[in-house]
């Protein structure tokens, strides 16, 4: 059997085990220490100016927590992209609040402006104003900004931008991550760097991101003793997983150089297959870390479906995967309200995320380009 093609593996630059073994030396095994005030360090650089990050346990935890920061209660609405991964959408449900979901526009495959308007002028006429919009950056590619705040300004509503997917894309040479009043990243094991598990709030001003840190350190009043004057988390990201992310940063770039090529050698191999086509950038406002290459699939124009395209791949050992299912879709939150108009339920349908990663070899590339062609020939 042929070695395994993953949809997108972790991939280490080579420096990862020497921050980690610095932090064995010098015995910092904990929540905090100087390799994660070392990688916040790296990311704010890597951000520019008005960036304040918080390292924590996940991406989910950093929504948690910016939900929590703009004072999301029992009861509250919050607009959310149903087109995600439930990571989104999930703390909202922690914080006792019911999401809304808003539908996709099939150019970015992201919040779509027109759905977003309309869902926030139904729910203030039913009585409540939302208290914070979710957007994501899907696959990497940026969501359209400059519309989706336009409103979220003229609302006077907060944005929590979820870049989860998006560290390294830009939107007219923005990078992602920079959108939000309060933005999220993931450093989970599939993500475009990884830190075996982890993620970060990317804040507007250093009065936040040291309230992030309270938030995720237990709410500890400033006593010699525990005290405590509100419910805190357990949310810090450990010195151990911030090692292997300072090590990550330094080839960030070049990773996602690889993956952009990932996605140059899809739109190559597509190019002449009627009825696929590739996701890709807009124009040139939109620069994606292509995170994961996706494609879209018209069977009555190819013949087959993209599961069926899955299965091939699947037999050869080689890893695809169906785009996020909608969560207004979901069986959790089938009573939530939901304003669109089914096109993420259409991409939902017709799609496909094929192996992306940044370390996929020549012979890997070509493994995974005879198994298509040879497949798309049946029909
Ligand atoms: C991965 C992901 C998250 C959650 O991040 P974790 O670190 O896995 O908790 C949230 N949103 C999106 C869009 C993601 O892809």
């Amino acid at each position: 059997m042929n070695s395994k093609i993953w949809l997108s593996s972790p991939h280490m630059g080579g420096s990862e085990e020497k921050y980690v073994e610095e932090a064995f030396e010098t015995n910092w095994i904990a929540p905090l220490g100087p390799n994660v005030s070392g990688f916040e360090n790296d990311l704010e650089k890597y951000f520019n100016k008005n960036s304040n990050v918080a390292c924590l346990s996940s991406g989910t935890a950093a929504i948690h927590l910016a939900l929590i920061q703009l004072g999301v209660g029992y009861g509250d609405e919050v607009l959310c992209q149903s087109f995600t991964f439930c990571g989104s959408a999930n703390p909202i449900a922690y914080v006792g609040a019911n999401p809304i979901f808003v539908d996709s526009e099939f150019e970015t495959w992201n919040m779509c402006p027109k759905h977003l308007e309309k869902a926030l002028k139904d729910r203030i006429k039913k009585g409540k104003k939302p208290k914070a919009i979710i957007i994501v950056h899907l696959y990497g590619m940026p969501a359209k900004m400059d519309d989706l705040l336009e409103i979220a300004n003229k609302y006077k509503i907060p944005v929590i931008e979820d870049a989860a997917e998006a560290l390294g894309s830009t939107y007219k040479g923005r990078k992602c991550g920079t959108f939000g009043d309060f933005s999220i990243l993931s450093f989970n094991g599939n993500k475009i760097i990884t830190t075996s598990g982890g993620g970060a709030m990317v804040c507007r001003s250093e009065e936040d991101k040291q309230k992030t840190i309270f938030y995720a350190t237990q709410a500890r009043d400033k006593a010699p003793y525990y005290e405590h004057t509100q419910i805190g988390y357990n949310y810090r990201m450990s010195n151990i997983s911030a090692g292997i992310g300072r090590g990550q940063m330094e080839v960030l770039d070049k990773h996602i150089d690889l993956r952009r090529k990932m996605n140059a050698f899809y739109l190559d191999l597509f190019k002449e297959i009627e009825g696929i086509t590739v996701m890709k950038e807009l124009n040139e406002d939109y620069h994606s870390n292509f995170w994961l290459s996706c494609i879209l699939i018209e069977k009555e124009k190819t013949g087959f479906t993209a599961e069926m395209l899955r299965l091939a791949l699947e037999k050869e050992n080689i890893e695809s995967r169906p785009l996020w299912k909608p969560m207004h879709l979901q069986p959790v939150f089938k009573d939530c309200a939901y304003y669109g108009n089914r096109e993420s339920e259409n991409l939902f349908k017709k799609g496909l995320c094929l192996p992306s990663g940044s370390n996929l070899s020549v012979s890997d590339i070509d493994r995974i380009s005879k198994t298509i062609k040879k497949f798309i020939s049946r029909f």
